[in-house]
C-alpha cells in the first residue's frame, strides 16, 4: 500500500491543521509515494523500535510522539534524534506522526483513555478557538433539501450532539443570465427573479473545501452564489482533554485503584483526595497542567493527567482531586486506538503494535 493511502486515511480522521502550533505531525521521513508492506505502531521512535521495524520488514512507523519536534540544521549523529534520523534513512524506513492533532479530536487519545476509564457522557474540557466557518448559500425552493443533505454529508451542520444543524430563511434571488450562460430559470439578457431560501450552517475549516464542493455539485444554478464567513465561536468539537461522568459515583480511593489497573501504572501521584464520591472526571492523556484551570471550572471532582509540576499540586487542594498517572501510561492506549482505527479500514493490510514501545522512566 502506498504510505499516502495510509496516512491520508488517518488525516481525514485527525486532520493535521488541528495540530497545536509547535508540533510536527505528519510525514516526517519518506516519501508519501513508497509502497510498503507492512506498519509499526509506537508511541516513541526509539532505537529498539526502529530495529524492529527493520526486522519485522516494517517500511512506515506511525508513532504518536514525533521524532523530529524543532528543525534539524545538520544529520551527522551527534545527538539521538539525529542518530535515530540517520538509522530510519538509511534503513529505507518512513516515519510519520500523529500528535496533538490526534489529541484535539474527541475520538482520540482522550477518547480511548476515556473508555478505558469508564469515563461516559464526554465532551472537549477545553475547545479550540476559531476554526469554524458559516457558509450561506442561496438556492430555488425546491433544491434545498437536496443542497443541504450534500452540505451535511460533507461534514456541515455539526454542533455538539447535534448534526444537521441549519436555518433557512426565505427570499427573493434576482440576477441576469448573460451571453454564453445556461440559466437553470429565467431566460437569457432578462432580469430574472426566483423565490429561494438562505441556507446557513456551520463547517469546521478543514471541511470547508468538501462542503463547498458537495454544495456546489448538488446546486441546480450554473453559478451558485454563496458566501463564507469567519467566526469567532469556540469550537466545542476540538480541543483539549475530555470531561464526563463515571457510571456511578464512586469512592476516589476505589477508582484509583482501577485507573492503576486498568493503565498498568506503578504509581498515581495526587493531592489531597477529596472527601466525597468521584462522579464527573476530567481527562488529559499525556502532559495536560495547563488544563488544571479548566477541569476546576467544569467542576470535575477529579482530574487524571501527567507531567504535572510540584506546586500544581497546590490548586484546587479539598475541591477536585488531581491525578498524575504518568505521561506513557495515560498515552500507550493510543496504539491501540491507531490499530483497530487503521484494522478497521485496511482489514487484510499488515499492521503490528510495537513490541519495544517501552515506558523511558522506571521506578525504584
Ligand atoms: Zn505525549
Amino acid at each position: 500500500m502506498l504510505i499516502k493511502d495510509i496516512t491520508g486515511y488517518l488525516e481525514k480522521l485527525a486532520p493535521i491543521s488541528l495540530q497545536e502550533s509547535y508540533d510536527n505531525s505528519g510525514l516526517i521521513i519518506g516519501s508519501p509515494q513508497t509502497n510498503v508492506e507492512k506498519v509499526l505502531i509506537t508511541l516513541d521512535v526509539t532505537e529498539r523500535v526502529i530495529e524492529e521495524a527493520i526486522f519485522e520488514k516494517c517500511g512506515l512507523i506511525i508513532a504518536h510522539h514525533p521524532i523530529i519536534f524543532k528543525g534539524l540544521k545538520k544529520l551527522t549523529g551527534s545527538n539521538l534524534t539525529e542518530k535515530l534520523v540517520l538509522k530510519a534513512i538509511k534503513s529505507d524506513i518512513a516515519i510519520y506522526a500523529i500528535h496533538t492533532n490526534l489529541d484535539n479530536i474527541p475520538g482520540g487519545v482522550n477518547g480511548i483513555l476515556a473508555e478505558k476509564l469508564g469515563i461516559k457522557n464526554t465532551k472537549i474540557l477545553s475547545p479550540k478557538n476559531g476554526g469554524l466557518i458559516k457558509v450561506v448559500c442561496f438556492c430555488p425552493s425546491n433544491h434545498v433539501e437536496n443542497v443541504q443533505q450534500a452540505m451535511f454529508s460533507a461534514g456541515a451542520g455539526n454542533i455538539g450532539n447535534y448534526d444537521s444543524c441549519s436555518y433557512l430563511s426565505p427570499g427573493t434571488g434576482t440576477f441576469r443570465a448573460l451571453e454564453g450562460s445556461k440559466p437553470f430559470v429565467g431566460k437569457a439578457h432578462q432580469l430574472h427573479k426566483e423565490e429561494e431560501y438562505r441556507i446557513e450552517t456551520i463547517v469546521p475549516e478543514y471541511r470547508l473545501a468538501n462542503v463547498i464542493k458537495a454544495m456546489v455539485q448538488a446546486h441546480p444554478y450554473e453559478e451558485p452564489a454563496y458566501d463564507i464567513y469567519s467566526l469567532e465561536n469556540k469550537n466545542s468539537a476540538i480541543g483539549s482533554g475530555l470531561i464526563g461522568e463515571l457510571e456511578q459515583a464512586t469512592q476516589i480511593e476505589e477508582y484509583l485503584q482501577l485507573v492503576k489497573q486498568s493503565l498498568g501504572t506503578k504509581y498515581i501521584k495526587h493531592n489531597k483526595l477529596i472527601d466525597r464520591p468521584v462522579k464527573k472526571v476530567a481527562i488529559c492523556g499525556g502532559s495536560g497542567s495547563f488544563l488544571i484551570d479548566a477541569a476546576a471550572r467544569n467542576k470535575a471532582d477529579l482530574f487524571i493527567t501527567a507531567d504535572i509540576k510540584y506546586h500544581d499540586f497546590f490548586e484546587h487542594a479539598g475541591n477536585m482531586t488531581i491525578a498524575d498517572a504518568g505521561h506513557f501510561e495515560t498515552e500507550q492506549p493510543v496504539k491501540e486506538l491507531l490499530y483497530s482505527l487503521l484494522k478497521k479500514k485496511f482489514p487484510n493490510f499488515a499492521l503490528q503494535i510495537s513490541k519495544e514501545s517501552a515506558n523511558p522512566i522506571s521506578f525504584l
